[in-house]
């Protein structure tokens, strides 16, 4: 019995001691019991409840009447657990969690309802809006989008109140963000307005950085200027609280908003404390964001603008100019050969000269100017305002300043650039048309004959481009089908009167244009970067051939294949000769390989290893057009070379010219020293053989021994005794 007296005063003591809300009600919801900790939470003490529907007193505006109502039915009473906005005896509104259990009789009927009542507020606060405004976060909400987020979220916990929040700008402007239910033109009225000390409650608080209570709207001088904006939506208190970045810097204000004359409640206050936390988050968030896309929006190696930050500009740009009709300039700049600098002088060298580049371009252009780079050498310059003789003296300027010699690392360059201009409106009226425009301007510049300078768009242009890109399509059917094929002329040993080897030359007949020379094809085959396919068929139908010319019996000593620089930047180059040797029964001194010497200059060092793995092959290594680039003997001496081909306009001005003569007596010369055969290529006059023979240049090629021509042409051109004219020609 002691025992059973024990427990009880020990029960008694945690319903009375406890913090947390005890209701005992009857079979009929009416309270029977609360314990002091439901008066300490909700200010009623039992004679207030005693024989009341708890239900009734404790509901208020924005208590979820349906869900009590549910649970709270005398009918079907059982135990049950909800969270529930509830409101005080002096109507502050509480989040409260309960827990209540039916206490049933024998018949299992429901007696007693005991009900426990914790207030879960803060906790509630916290979650709900730490976790929707920190998910909004992770989705990459817009900014205002979020900060209504958490204005209605308050707003929904305390429907008492009205909620804004502002950004303040580095130059203490105000923008407002977020004001769900406030009046649309007190929004409108605030953006952009400076903070001061007499600028509203957020402009104030904001200046002060603490926060500023108006109990009165109506008379508090704060609100002079805006109060006809509020008034009329019946709101009648404001309080306002700056947001502070982490470095202590004002960057808004949050702002609570009355339809009494009050001040906040300590609810209120701990609300804000969350919301002022989660809105820094945020700002500082954007903050960062926007520093983010400045920075993404800028080339880092130069600090110009790059190609997206720079068409936006553009876009914005060329809509004013649309407005006003006035013209405005696209340039586009490409560096000659700015390949060769990152491979020959480094990366490094690379990056420090396309530095100094966009440091000439900037110098050189006006404050409304936008200059960019578009990527790798490649830059762009918009005048906005600019006739097309102020676009063309701006180029020529530009080119001046860009070709000003450059000292990187002790090797001084001389760069030289091409400019391509478009103008808005004549040559479009996008920004991708323009550039579109001025690059295909720059193209024709960079391709002229004078490499270098500026070219201004037109419409033949395009009418070019238009006819070059059927062309294409047309060469790429054409190597696909078989509508190319290879002609073989004759290259002649005058010492011994032998057929030394022969060129193939690819020939392609057009099916409505009929023969196109290969100075059109092949050129259009590179930028359309078929020429590659172009090498590898023109090898391997080479290679056909002169097996085919060997089972006949027929003796050609080699043949020799045009090659361009992307086949040999092909890595299968090496392994595929190896295999069209084989399988065509040839060895490898059947093959030589033609190259530019323009192709040498450009060569990488992989190309350069392709052409030393090619020669310790055996295959026989060419230098086309010799002469005509910009060989240095000191360069030449390391390639792994067999053969030099005299340029043909050498040959052509032999007899006239007297530079010509001296030209072709050193590049034999050259050859003799280096070990070297030199190949005369265009050799059409007896004159001209003569010259070569005096000479004493052996190897001839030209229209004056034989024509390039089809393989077996050239069967009847030697059984014709064309090697026999040829000696006599040469005066064997
Ligand atoms: P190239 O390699 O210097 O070829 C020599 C060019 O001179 C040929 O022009 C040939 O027909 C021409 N020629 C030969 N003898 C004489 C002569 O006595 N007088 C004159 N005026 N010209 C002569 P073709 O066939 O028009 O080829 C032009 C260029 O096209 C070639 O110059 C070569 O660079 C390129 N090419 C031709 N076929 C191919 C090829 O299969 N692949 C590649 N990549 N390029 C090729
Ligand atoms: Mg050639
Ligand atoms: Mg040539």
């Amino acid at each position: 019995m002691q025992d059973d007296d024990r427990t009880q005063a020990l029960a008694s003591l945690v319903v009375e001691q406890t913090d947390n809300a005890v209701v005992v009600c009857g079979p009929d919801v009416r309270v029977l019991y609360v314990n002091p900790g439901f008066t300490r939470l909700f200010g009623y003490t039992l004679d207030d409840l005693s024989g009341q529907r708890a239900v009734d007193m404790l509901a208020g505006p924005s208590t979820d009447r349906q869900a009590l109502d549910a649970v709270l039915d005398p009918a079907h009473l059982s135990s049950f657990r909800l969270e529930l906005l509830l409101y005080t005896r002096s109507g502050q509104p509480l989040w409260t969690s309960i827990v209540a259990n039916a206490v049933c009789n024998a018949a299992g009927k429901a007696e007693h309802l005991v009900g426990v009542l914790s207030d879960i507020t803060l906790t509630k606060m916290h979650e709900v809006l730490q976790h929707r405004a920190l998910d909004a976060m992770v989705r990459e909400l817009p900014v205002a989008e979020l900060m209504n987020l958490v204005c209605e979220e308050v707003e929904r916990i305390a429907p008492e109140m009205l909620c804004s929040v502002l950004a303040v700008d580095e130059h203490g402007l105000v923008h407002p963000l977020a004001g769900p239910s406030l009046p649309v033109s007190l929004g409108e009225a605030l953006e952009g307005e400076p903070i001061g000390p007499e600028a509203g409650s957020c402009g104030c608080a904001a200046w002060r950085g603490e926060p500023v209570e108006v109990t009165d709207i109506a008379s508090d001088a704060l609100w002079d200027q805006h109060r006809h904006l509020v008034l009329p939506s019946g709101l009648r208190a404001c309080w306002s609280c700056p947001i502070c970045a982490s470095d202590g810097k004002v960057i808004g204000s949050f702002a609570m908003y009355f339809r009494e004359r009050r001040s906040p409640s300590p609810f209120h206050l701990r609300l804000a404390e969350i919301c002022v936390r989660l809105c820094a988050l945020e700002l500082e968030r954007e903050r960062a964001r926007l520093r983010l896309e400045q920075l993404s929006s800028f080339d880092m190696l130069t600090g110009l603008a790059n190609r997206i930050a720079l068409k936006h500009r553009a876009i914005l740009v060329l809509a004013e100019q649309s407005q006003s009709g006035t013209p405005m300039a696209v340039l586009c700049i490409d560096l000659d050969r700015f390949k060769l600098v990152n491979e020959t002088q480094g990366h490094t060298a690379g990056d420090a000269m396309l530095r100094e580049i966009a440091g000439r371009l900037m110098r050189c252009v006006r404050s409304i100017d936008l200059t960019g780079r578009l990527g790798g050498d490649e830059f762009a310059v918009i005048l906005p305002a600019c006739s097309v003789q102020q676009a063309a003296t701006a180029a020529e300027r530009l080119l001046l300043a860009l070709s000003a010699p450059l000292t990187l690392e002790n090797v001084t360059l001389q760069p030289a650039a091409s400019i391509g201009v478009a103008m808005f409106p004549d040559d479009g009226t996008d920004i991708d048309t323009l550039l579109h425009h001025a690059d295909m301007a720059r193209v024709q510049a960079k391709s002229g004959t004078t490499r270098g300078g500026a070219r201004f768009f037109n419409e033949e242009m395009q009418q070019r481009t238009r006819e070059r890109v059927a062309l294409e399509a047309a060469l790429r059917h054409g190597l696909r089908d078989g509508g190319l094929r290879l002609h073989y002329q004759p290259q002649i040993d005058r010492r011994s009167g032998t057929l030394y080897g022969v060129e193939a030359l690819a020939r392609w007949i057009h099916p409505e244009l009929g023969e196109v020379p290969p100075a059109r094809f092949i050129p259009l085959a590179e930028e359309a970067g078929m020429v590659v396919d172009l090498g590898r068929w023109a090898l391997s139908e080479a290679c056909r051939q002169m097996g085919q010319w060997r089972r006949a019996g027929l003796h050609v000593a080699r043949v020799a294949v045009n090659m361009s620089t992307h086949s040999f930047q092909d890595e299968g180059l090496v392994a595929r000769v190896g295999g069209l040797l084989a399988s065509n029964g040839l060895t490898a001194a059947d093959l030589t390989l033609e190259m530019t010497e323009s192709m040498l200059l450009d060569a990488t060092p992989d190309v350069l290893a392709t052409l030393h793995a090619l020669r310790q092959m055996g295959v026989h290594l060419s230098l086309d057009d010799f002469g005509t680039g910009y060989s240095s003997l000191s360069y030449l001496h390391r390639l792994p070379i067999h053969e030099l081909k005299l340029d043909q306009s050498f040959v052509r001005d032999l007899t006239e010219s007297a530079t010509a003569r001296t030209l072709t007596n050193t590049i034999l010369r050259i050859g003799d020293s280096l070990k070297l055969t030199v190949v005369a290529e265009g050799v059409e006059t007896v004159e001209q053989a003569q010259l070569l023979a005096e000479r004493g240049s052996s190897i001839v090629q030209g229209y004056l021994y034989g024509r390039p021509m089809p393989a077996d042409a050239l069967a009847s051109w030697l059984s014709d005794g064309g090697l026999d004219q040829g000696a006599v020609v040469l005066g064997v």
